[in-house]
């Protein structure tokens, strides 16, 4: 967005020696500054959502994990999604008893894949 037309109007009103109404344009001019900031600003909070909204549509839970829908994927970490909203990937940490076991590398939290 640009303030062309209220930087010539300021100009104008200041050329014509009319302090208020030079005034009353720079505050305009400062309220429309701080409407596009405060418009960017929810831009990218709506981005943010919709990447969420992405993120959690393209998963699922299955027996204590997230997995990737419609993948054959590791699994994601609950706990980093529920709680932070990150998508981090289970690595294998054994297998203990027959079962295998799956650690968060983020959180630490460990349990059983199967
Ligand atoms: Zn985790």
């Amino acid at each position: 967005m640009n303030f062309d037309m209220l930087k010539q109007a300021a100009k104008w009103a200041n050329t014509a020696g009319n302090h208020e109404l030079y005034t009353k344009i720079l505050e305009a001019q400062l309220m429309a500054s701080e409407l596009l900031e405060e418009n960017q600003k929810l831009k990218g909070e709506l981005q943010k959502r919709d990447e969420l909204d992405r993120q959690r549509n393209a998963i699922e839970l299955r027996e204590n994990f997230y997995f990737p829908k419609n993948e054959v994927a590791p699994p994601y970490c609950t706990r980093c999604w529920d709680v932070e909203k990150k998508l981090v990937t289970c690595h294998s940490s054994g297998v203990i008893e027959g079962f295998e076991r799956a650690v968060c590398p983020n959180c630490k939290l460990e349990k059983y894949l199967y």
